[in-house]
Order: C-alpha cells, then structure tokens, then sequence
C-alpha cells in the first residue's frame, strides 16, 4: 500500500468512525482489566450485561480478591468459560492488590505475568490506560486487515507486526477500534457487504 492509499484509508475510517473507542463499559482502570479478561472469546454485549453486577458487588481489586469463587461464577455464568474466568479475575485481583500495591500494571511484562492475562488483553489495557501504543489484534483486526491487503500474516501476532511497521505508533489505538468497527458493521467475516463498502475502491478483496 503506498502512503497515499494509507493515508486515504486512515481519512476514510476517520469519516466512518469518527469516535474509535472501546465497546466495553467500564469506568476506570480495575474494571477496564476485568472487563477485558472477561471479553476473551466472548462478545463485548454479554460482557456488558455481567459487569454491571459484578461490579456492583466487588467495587476494587481489593474486593474481588477476597470473592468467594461460586458467587463470581454464579455471575459471570452467562459468558463464555465463566468458570476459568472467575479464577483468573479472582487470581489477579489479589495479585495487583499484594505485588502491585492495588494499581493496574503499566508494562506488557507486568501485565502479562497475571494469570489470565494474554498479550491481546495486555495490549488492549496498556492502549487504553495511555501507558503505552499498543495495536491489539483481535478476530476482527485480523480479518479485515487481511482483507484489505495490510497483512498477510497467519497469526494476530505477524498482522500486528505488519500494521506496527506500516503505521505510526500515533495512530495504532484509533486504527484498531475503527477495524474493529468495520469489522462488525460492514466486513463481517461470513459475508463482508463490500457493494456498501466505502473502502472498496481500495480494498484488494472487495475489488476483486
Ligand atoms: S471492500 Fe469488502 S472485503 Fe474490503 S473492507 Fe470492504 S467489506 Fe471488507
């Protein structure tokens, strides 16, 4: 893709997206992580339906480490591998609370230490705190920027590496909500609806 067409495709999700941002609810940073563990696998909607809840019950890291394991799971039980979650939410809380005086870890290494806690989960946190630019490259990411000829990578991690080195750092965080989006509104991934795309003139696939 040369630098126009990047710079085009960057305008044009701007146009369509105009306010990139997670669609996860949360409200600081200990529900930002738990949301994000709990999202894993699992739609951001389900994931909004249990939070509130939980949160409501366990209002801190401090608070959810000492939960007991059946009450978390009995309110999680609607998303995917509730029981595994609830371990790890547990596990975590009470290891920011005893190796982190409390605070969400501000480095990749730091974060994914926690139990529970991938390098997708550690990017998407570290994005969203501002503690560093980070690309997180969920289902979505993946199959769009394929599709759109940014990567041909065979795993998250080789397409991260390709839209790192074709963008720059500044813009990673918008960029990976607004292929998210995309991805959700426009280029699904049994039925991509690229006559209604408005990146289709510069869409390899959509073109083809
Ligand atoms: S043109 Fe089709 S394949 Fe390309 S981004 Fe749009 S919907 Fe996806």
């Amino acid at each position: 893709m040369t630098p126009r067409e990047k710079k085009r495709l960057l305008a044009i999700l701007a146009t369509l997206y105009p306010e990139p941002r997670s669609e996860l609810d949360f409200s600081n940073e200990y529900q930002l992580l738990i949301a994000v563990m709990l999202s894993a696998q699992c739609t951001d909607k389900k994931v909004n339906q249990v939070t509130p809840g939980l949160f409501q019950k366990y209002s801190s890291f401090k608070a959810l480490s000492k939960a007991k394991l059946p009450d978390v799971e009995n309110i999680i039980r609607p998303i995917n591998y509730f029981k595994t979650k609830s371990r790890n939410i547990i596990a975590t809380a009470g290891e920011i609370v005893s190796r982190f005086q409390g605070d969400v870890p501000k480095t990749h290494e730091d974060l994914t230490s926690l139990p529970g806690v991938g390098r997708k989960t550690a990017n998407v946190v570290l994005g969203e705190t501002g503690a560093a630019h980070s690309l997180p490259v969920d289902t979505h990411v993946f199959r769009v920027a394929r599709r759109l000829g940014l990567s041909n990578g065979a795993t998250p991690d080789a397409v991260e590496e390709d839209l790192k080195k074709l963008f720059p750092s500044s813009e990673w965080r918008n960029l990976h909500h607004r292929l998210i989006f995309h991805g959700r509104r426009v280029c699904g991934a049994r039925k991509p609806n690229c006559e209604g795309c408005a990146l289709k003139a510069i869409c390899p696939t959509g073109a083809a």
